[in-house]
């Protein structure tokens, strides 16, 4: 096993700290050092002030081994990361001739004129590795202390230093620390079960398994099982990965809608395209939501053939032929309104399935008998008519995306289980 290697981050920039910028580097450097088999121990934002940025470095120098930083290397006066670096590390700042060349090309190629300020750039701390700027005058710089720690500085803006990082930094770290492994990771996506209830029974699992580790994260209506693995080849971090996916699924396979990037709707319109199955949904409280995510997809209109979008009662009387006393008896909120959406929908549009969906997203038009997030999800096929209840607890929004997200569940579910003319 390797020794690890810990890095740490400083993010340099007063709009930083005012909340101004997002810092969105430190987080893709954590990322990307983690793939890369380098572990981020701390991470600090500084202002631009040279005093504590030069505090922040040398606290950083007292426990990790790599320091990176971004931004504060610009022309203008508050850009003091290389003057703060300089003087921590009481290296003279001294004028680079192939930087100052390269930052006039710059200027010449696009007409413009170069100011001293743009001289400044150049100056960098002796003995310091230039890392060049292809997408901007700010060149970045690596400095290897004696003891064998490093010292990264890289321009703020997020599309110069990227590249940077990755075609640069990154490589020149594995070498110098000898970093052999990489980590991948693998995230599956489930649905139709709660965080708990999923936890539980793969918890074992999670416990045990040290490589890949196993991190269980929830979002609005669906639960990511995220798989990290360390190997040093992508063949024998793939079947470590694939051992464990294998395991996991057999506990809840029936759950796991997709990989990765994989959305619901991705899955359910291939299940439908492989099934040459055509559907319609009625729509009320989800407003549209599951007419706009199917047809979000590229080809939807293979299987996507209609939808209503059927907010009033008379809505839901007159253009899918809902019963009035239904609405009447049970209320448009309810089971039976839900099938006959469902029902109603299938027949006018002629499609092998159709969705009927009716509840109460909130805040208001809640009762004691029928709360807010009540919601009632039908699907009509060949085989009749099913339904189901549900009970949301979120807000107005996210009630709406959980009744789309079910809604989406209901269709993968049955494509899963019934076989279509077109499926072989
Ligand atoms: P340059 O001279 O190319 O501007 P620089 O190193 O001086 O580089 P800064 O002036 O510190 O960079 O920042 C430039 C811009 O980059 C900021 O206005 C901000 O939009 C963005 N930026 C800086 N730091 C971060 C960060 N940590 N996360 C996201 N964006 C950032």
């Amino acid at each position: 096993m390797e020794k690890g290697v810990g890095a740490e981050i400083l993010t340099i920039g007063t709009e930083l700290l005012l909340g101004q910028t997002i810092d969105t580097n430190s987080a893709y450097i954590g990322e990307q050092l983690a793939a890369a088999g380098i572990e981020v121990c701390w991470k600090s934002t500084i202002g631009d002030h040279e005093a504590r940025i030069r505090t922040a470095l040398r606290t950083a120098l007292t426990r990790s081994e790599i320091v990176i930083t971004t931004g504060g290397l610009g022309p203008t006066e508050d850009d003091l990361t290389c003057r703060a670096i300089a003087a921590e590390l009481s290296r003279p700042l001294i004028l680079d001739q192939t930087v100052l060349e390269s930052i006039r090309r710059r200027f010449t190629e696009r007409a413009l004129v170069m100011s001293g300020n743009n001289e400044r750039q150049a100056m960098i701390p002796e003995a310091a590795t230039v890392l060049p700027n292809p997408h901007g005058t700010a060149p970045g710089f690596a400095i290897r202390l004696e003891d064998g720690r490093i010292v990264a500085a890289m321009p703020g803006v997020p599309s110069e230093m990227r590249p940077m990082l990755n075609e640069q930094v990154i490589p020149r770290l594995r070498e110098a620390f000898g970093v052999k492994s990489r980590i991948r990771s693998r995230t599956l996506k489930a649905c139709g079960i709660t965080e708990s209830a999923l936890d539980e029974t793969i918890s074992d699992l999670t416990r045990l398994s040290r490589n890949p580790t196993i991190a269980v994260l929830a979002y609005p209506g669906e639960i990511h099982i995220r798989l990290t693995v360390k190997a040093e080849s992508e063949t024998e971090g793939d079947q470590l990965l694939d051992d464990l996916e294998t395991k996991i699924r057999n506990r809840v396979g029936e759950y796991l809608f997709g990989r990765d990037e994989e959305r619901l709707e991705e899955v359910v319109g291939r299940l439908l395209l492989d099934a040459r199955a055509t559907v319609a949904i009625a729509e009320s409280c989800t407003g549209g939501l599951v007419c706009h995510r199917l047809t979000n997809l590229p080809g939807s209109s293979a299987f996507f053939m209609r939808g209503e979008i059927v907010y009033s009662n008379d809505a839901k009387e007159r253009l899918l032929g809902v019963p009035h006393e239904l609405i009447a008896e049970h209320g448009a909120v309810s089971r039976p309104v839900a099938v006959a959406m469902a029902v109603g929908m299938r027949q006018i549009a002629g499609t092998d399935l159709a969705l009927g969906i009716t509840g109460i997203a909130g805040p208001g038009g809640g009762t004691a008998t029928k709360p807010v997030g009540l919601t009632y999800i039908a699907l009509a096929s060949d085989d009749g008519a099913t339904s189901r209840e549900y009970r949301f607890l979120g807000d107005r929004e996210t009630n709406k995306l959980l009744a789309s997200q079910e809604a989406l569940d209901v269709l993968r579910r049955h494509l899963r289980s019934h076989r279509y003319a077109g499926q072989s």
